[in-house]
C-alpha cells in the first residue's frame, strides 16, 4: 500500500491499454483504495487512459484491477464488516453527519474533479454534488429508518418484533455520467445500514471516488468499510462471482445491466441493476410554448445529453409542433458550447472521442433513415480546443418509431421530435418503448396530466417538470429495460435493499411446562 493517490509514473508497469508516455511526461496514476489507503501499483497491471474531454489530452492513467486485486478489496470489506455492523446506528449516523460536512466543504473540489474528467459544466457538476449530498443527509437519519416493528401479545405472553439487519459486503458499479452522485445513491445508505462497501467506479472518470474515500476516512469511517476498486469488465466479473459479496448495485447501460443482473443473481447475490433510457416529453396542444422550449433546451442538451434522465424524444401533439420546432431551431444553435471550466458554458464536451464518434454516427444514421436534421451540430468548433470532444446540439424532426435514432439510446446532445395526432397516440408511444426510466407531460389540463401520470408505463413521471428525479427521501428507478431487480435506489427502497428482515417471536414462560405441542401454533 502506498500513501498517495498517484504512484510515480516511472513505476508504472507496461501492459497499459494506451501506451504510457516517457517517464518524465507520463500522466499520473489513479489507483485503488483498499483498507483505508491507496493500493500500490502491482507490476504487470493493465491501465486505461483518462482524458480531459475539453482538450482531448490524456490526463492520467487508471489502473484496471485484476481478480486478485478485486479479492483484496472484498477481503478488506469482509474483515471490516462484523465491527461496523455491530456499531450502534446512532454512531454510524454521526460518521455520516461528519461526512456530510466534509462533502459540503469540499463540494467545489468534487465538482472540479467531475469537470476535469467528465467534461460537464462546473455549475452542473455542483448540482450533481448537491444531489449526492442529499442522499448523505437522508442516511444521517438511519436510526429512525432502521426502527423495526413490534407487536405485543400476539399469543398469550408472546411478543413478536421485526428488525432490519445489514447484508455484508455490498458492491456498487457505477457509470461515467455521474461520478459523484450515482455512487452516493448507493454507499451512504449501504454504510449507514451497517454494510461495508466496494465501489467500482467508471474507468472514464475515476478520480472523484478517491476524494470521496479520503473524506469518509476523515469523517471517522473505520478502514476497510469503504473501498474503491478501479477497473473494467475484469473487475466486475470478479466481484459478481466473489463468494463474500452479498449484494450488487449497478447503474449503467441496459445490455450490461441485464448481464450484471443475471450473473449476480446466478451467484446468489441480491441485485439491483439500473439501465439506459429514452425519455419522452409529451407536449399537449395547450402547453405554454416558451416553458416547453426552455424545458427541452435544458433537459435535452444539459450535460451534453449524457444524463439517464435527459429528454431525448419530444412527442408533440397537434398544431403546436410547428411552433415548437421553429423556436428550437432558433435556440439550439445559440447554446454556448465551451469547456466545463468556462463560467459562460452551457454545454461541455462529450466524455471521450469514442463516445463522440458514436453519437455522430447516430446523427448520420438519422439522416440516412429519412429524419429531417433541422439543426446539425457536427460542424461546431470550439476555438483553442480543436482536439476536444465537442459536438453542437442536433435536432431531428419527423422522427418515426421505426427509426434506430428513436429506438436506441444515443446519450448525446441529439433531440428527436415525433409528431402525434392525439393524447392516446402519444401515450401509446411512451408505453410501447423498450425503456421506461422517466417521462414528462407538458399541459395546463389537470385532468389530462393526471391521466398521463396514472397510465404511463414508466418509473418516474414529471408533470410540467422535464427531469423528474425524485428527492433522496423518495426512491429513484425506472421500469421495463431501465431497471432489472426489485428495488429502486436510495430513500426507503434503498434501506430495504441494503438490509434483510428478521422476525423474532419471544416468550418468557414462568416455569409452567405445557409439554410438546404437535399442532401448528395459533392464538385461537
Ligand atoms: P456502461 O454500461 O458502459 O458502464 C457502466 C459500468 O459498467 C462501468 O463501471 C463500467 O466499467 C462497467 N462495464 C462496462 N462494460 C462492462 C462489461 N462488459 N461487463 C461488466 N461491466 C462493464 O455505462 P456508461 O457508458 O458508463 O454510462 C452511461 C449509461 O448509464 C447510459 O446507458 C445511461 O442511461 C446509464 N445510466 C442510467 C442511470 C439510471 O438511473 N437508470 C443513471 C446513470 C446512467
Amino acid at each position: 500500500m502506498g500513501s498517495s493517490d498517484h504512484s510515480s509514473p516511472a513505476a508504472m508497469p507496461s501492459g497499459a491499454a494506451a501506451s504510457p508516455a516517457a517517464a518524465a511526461e507520463a500522466p499520473a496514476l489513479v489507483g485503488h483504495w483498499i483498507g483505508g489507503e491507496v493500493a500500490a501499483a502491482v507490476p504487470g497491471s493493465r491501465y486505461a487512459p483518462v482524458f480531459d474531454p475539453a482538450s482531448g489530452r490524456v490526463a492520467s492513467q487508471v489502473v484496471l484491477a485484476s481478480a486478485a486485486e478485486a479479492d483484496a478489496a472484498v477481503q478488506a470489506a469482509a474483515a471490516a464488516f462484523p465491527a461496523w455492523a455491530a456499531t450502534p446506528p446512532p454512531r454510524r449516523a454521526r460518521v455520516m453527519f461528519r461526512f456530510r460536512e466534509l462533502v459540503e466543504r469540499h463540494a467545489d473540489d468534487l465538482a472540479a474533479c467531475i469537470v476535469a474528467e467528465h467534461g460537464k459544466v462546473f455549475s452542473d457538476a455542483q448540482g450533481e454534488v448537491t444531489r449526492g449530498l442529499e442522499v448523505v443527509e437522508f442516511a444521517c437519519g438511519i436510526p429512525q429508518l432502521l426502527k423495526g416493528e413490534f407487536s405485543e401479545q400476539v399469543g398469550s405472553g408472546i411478543d413478536l418484533y421485526s428488525v432490519r439487519q445489514p447484508l455484508g459486503v455490498c458492491v456498487g458499479i457505477t457509470p461515467f455520467n455521474f461520478p459523484v452522485m450515482v455512487p452516493m445513491w448507493m454507499f451512504p445508505v449501504a454504510l449507514a445500514c451497517g454494510n461495508t462497501f466496494v465501489l467500482k467506479p467508471s474507468e472514464r472518470d475515476p478520480s472523484a471516488s478517491l476524494l470521496i474515500a479520503r473524506l469518509l476516512r476523515e469523517a471517522g469511517l473505520p478502514d476497510g468499510v469503504f473501498n474503491v476498486l478501479q477497473g473494467d469488465r475484469m473487475a466486475v466479473d470478479a466481484l459478481l462471482a466473489h463468494p463474500s459479496v452479498a449484494a450488487v448495485s449497478f447503474v449503467g447501460s441496459t445490455p450490461i445491466a441485464r448481464d450484471v443482473h443475471e450473473t449476480a443473481s446466478r451467484h446468489g447475490k441480491r441485485v439491483q441493476a439500473l439501465g439506459g433510457a429514452k425519455n419522452h416529453m409529451v407536449v399537449l396542444p395547450d402547453a405554454d410554448l416558451e416553458q416547453v422550449v426552455d424545458a427541452l433546451i435544458g433537459s435535452a442538451y444539459g450535460s451534453a445529453g449524457e444524463r439517464c434522465m435527459a429528454v431525448s424524444v419530444a412527442v408533440v401533439v397537434g398544431a403546436i409542433a410547428d411552433r415548437v420546432v421553429a423556436r428550437l431551431a432558433e435556440r439550439v444553435p445559440r447554446i454556448r458550447v465551451a469547456p466545463g471550466t468556462d463560467p459562460e458554458a452551457e454545454m461541455g464536451p462529450l466524455v471521450t472521442r469514442q463516445h463522440l464518434d458514436k453519437v455522430r454516427g447516430y446523427v448520420e444514421t438519422g439522416v440516412a433513415e429519412g429524419a429531417k436534421l433541422v439543426v446539425d451540430g457536427r460542424g461546431l468548433e470550439v476555438a483553442g480546443h480543436e482536439q476536444g470532444f465537442f459536438l453542437g446540439g442536433c435536432l431531428f424532426d419527423g422522427v418515426t418509431p421505426q427509426m434506430r435514432i428513436y429506438r436506441e439510446e444515443i446519450f448525446g446532445p441529439v433531440l428527436s421530435i415525433v409528431r402525434a395526432g392525439s393524447f392516446d397516440e402519444a401515450l401509446a408511444l411512451v408505453d410501447a418503448h423498450e425503456y421506461g426510466n422517466g417521462c414528462a407531460v407538458f399541459t395546463r389540463d389537470g385532468d389530462a396530466a393526471r391521466e398521463f401520470a396514472s397510465r404511463a408505463q414508466v418509473g418516474m413521471v414529471g408533470v410540467n417538470v422535464p427531469i423528474p428525479v425524485p428527492m433522496a427521501f423518495h426512491s429513484f428507478g425506472g421500469w421495463k429495460s431501465s431497471l432489472f431487480g426489485d428495488h429502486h435506489m436510495h430513500g426507503p427502497e434503498g434501506v430495504r435493499f441494503y438490509t434483510r428482515l428478521k422476525a423474532v417471536t419471544q416468550r418468557w414462560p414462568a416455569g409452567v411446562r405445557s409439554g410438546a405441542e404437535f399442532v401448528m401454533p395459533t392464538n385461537v
